[in-house]
């Protein structure tokens, strides 16, 4: 079945003049449907009979024919990120082994993907759109992990997840051909590539890229046509920070249709004062490259600060005890790790049978590593990473992320990061990794201790806090806790 209806057959988006519509618009330059299904078409003739080929993931518009044309061939695509390291792109390059890179017409590449068959992407070429023969099971994508908990993983990610967690999403969000989506994430994740482009594609929608994050970009997009926006939570963080005063941005959040947040915690604080400026809640979701998209709040459900909603249509999601035991009451306080089973899966990771085997459950659940609690309506509060963000103290096991939350609410914390360090007494000791409001004159450790102690309990204080000028982040704005704790 065809990942786009409104780029093959005798969809609405192409017949009767509305293939004028337009799909994508990256800065200056534009495609309608009609012109996507032709640029595309170009690149499906060219790559046809592989068996996967590279993206390379810039500029955007490029990108998006590249992956698109790609899919319509049937062949997987693997996108590559422009701002790794030789040595991270020689890893991937390696492992997926692609037979060709596909890259803008005139883009010079660097060392690693330039010594491959290059084919070049040419937004004015055009093809014919072919007939689709791949199957349900056949590899769409291959995403790397983010690496935020070790050497990126290459998932294999099939056609039918694809279109299982964008049709889900479609139902959770009133996701409609109308919606025209403001995008401002690079498209080598499959937050930015597979909601951020080939969503509103699949829908027969439009995307707005603003090429590089701005609030005046979202501002701008906002007032003028554009229904939705998905962000991850450093986004949030600045246009929460630049509200009180920019009215044009208050009045482009206000009039939204809907606001998305997902890949890390969007904190309470920046909800709260997204809330209290413009009216509106930021819908959270969640999701990973190994299992696409797994829950949200529903566009008609309650938004609460700090939850990431329900499982969406079709995911299974069950919360699993250290010992094995499956949670079944909605306490909103026994903790288990996620496991969710489901069409919107990915197959494996690629030239990794080990971490594959270990990552599945007997029966086919995959251990997300995430750990949470579900509310008394069952909505899922993220506690955070197994690996990362559980802290054993004193005979307690503490989630960072509450305490992170905490942190934030005093005002001489501009961002937070907590993570657990051998003690002799606690077992662990927690560590507030902050960055000041004012660099000048940090909160020291007493006072943070004591503004966590008043306000969740006094063994979730922080018992040393270090000051940094910024947190390491990746691409997506993740906090690397691994660089934090290892130097
Ligand atoms: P790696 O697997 O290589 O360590 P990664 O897990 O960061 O990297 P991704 O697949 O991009 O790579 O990210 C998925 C993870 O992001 C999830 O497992 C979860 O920990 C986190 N995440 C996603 N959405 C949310 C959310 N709404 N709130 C909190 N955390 C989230
Ligand atoms: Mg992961």
């Amino acid at each position: 079945s065809s990942l786009f209806p409104a780029l093959t057959g005798d969809s609405p988006a192409l017949t009767g003049g509305s293939g004028e519509r337009v799909a994508l618009r990256f800065g200056d330059r534009s495609l309608t449907y009609a012109q996507l299904a032709a640029a595309a078409g170009a690149v499906a003739a060219r790559v046809r009979g592989q068996e996967r080929v590279a993206v390379w993931a810039t500029p955007e518009l490029e990108t998006a024919v590249g992956v698109v044309g790609t899919l319509l061939a049937g062949v997987a695509a693997v996108p590559l990120n422009p701002r790794s390291g030789e040595k991270e792109l020689g890893h991937i390059l390696g492992d997926s082994a692609p037979s060709l890179v596909l890259a803008a017409a005139g883009d010079e590449l660097p060392a690693a993907p330039a010594g491959r068959e290059r084919v070049d992407v040419d937004i004015r070429a055009s093809g014919p759109v072919p007939e689709d023969h791949a199957d349900d099971g056949d590899p769409a994508l291959i995403v790397y992990t983010s690496g935020t908990t070790g050497p990126p993983k290459g998932a294999v990610i099939p056609r039918r997840a694809v279109a299982a967690t964008l049709d889900a999403l479609a139902d959770a969000w009133q996701w409609t051909s109308e919606d025209v989506l403001v995008h401002g994430l690079p498209l080598f994740h499959v937050h930015g590539l597979v909601l951020g482009v080939l969503g509103p594609l699949r829908r027969g929608g439009a995307v707005r890229h603003l090429g590089r994050f701005t609030t005046e970009g979202v501002a701008r997009e906002l007032n003028s046509g554009a229904t939705m926006l998905f962000g991850v939570p450093t986004m949030y963080h600045r246009i929460a920070e630049a509200l009180p005063g920019d009215p044009e941005l208050v009045k482009a959040l206000a009039g939204a249709r809907l606001l998305v947040s997902g890949s890390a915690a969007l904190p309470v604080h920046d909800h709260e004062r997204i809330t209290a400026a413009t009216g509106r809640r930021v819908i959270e979701r969640y999701g990973m490259t190994e299992t696409l998209m797994n829950t949200s709040v529903r566009a008609d459900g309650e938004a609460r600060a700090g939850t990431v909603g329900v499982p969406l249509p079709g995911v299974e999601l069950r919360l699993v005890e250290e010992d094995g035991t499956e949670i079944t009451a909605y306490d909103g306080e026994t903790v288990g790790e996620i496991q969710v089973r489901g069409p919107n899966l990915f197959t494996g990771y690629l030239n990794r049978p080990d971490a594959t085997a270990a990552a599945f459950t007997a029966d086919g659940f995959f251990r997300t590593g995430d750990m949470a609690v579900r509310d008394g309506d069952g909505c899922v509060r993220l506690v955070g990473r197994k690996a990362t963000d559980l802290i054993k103290s004193g005979g307690y096991k503490i989630g960072a992320g509450e305490i992170e939350n905490a942190l934030l609410e005093h005002p001489g914390v501009r961002e937070a990061a907590v993570t657990g360090e051998p003690d002799p007494d606690l077992g662990e000791r927690i560590v507030a990794w902050i960055v000041p409001a004012d660099p000048q004159s940090p909160p020291g450790t007493e006072e943070l201790a004591g503004h966590v102690a008043r306000r969740l309990a006094p063994h979730k204080r922080p018992r040393v806090v270090r000051v940094l000028d910024a947190l390491p982040r990746n691409d997506m704005g993740k906090i690397m806790k691994r660089a934090l704790t290892h130097g």
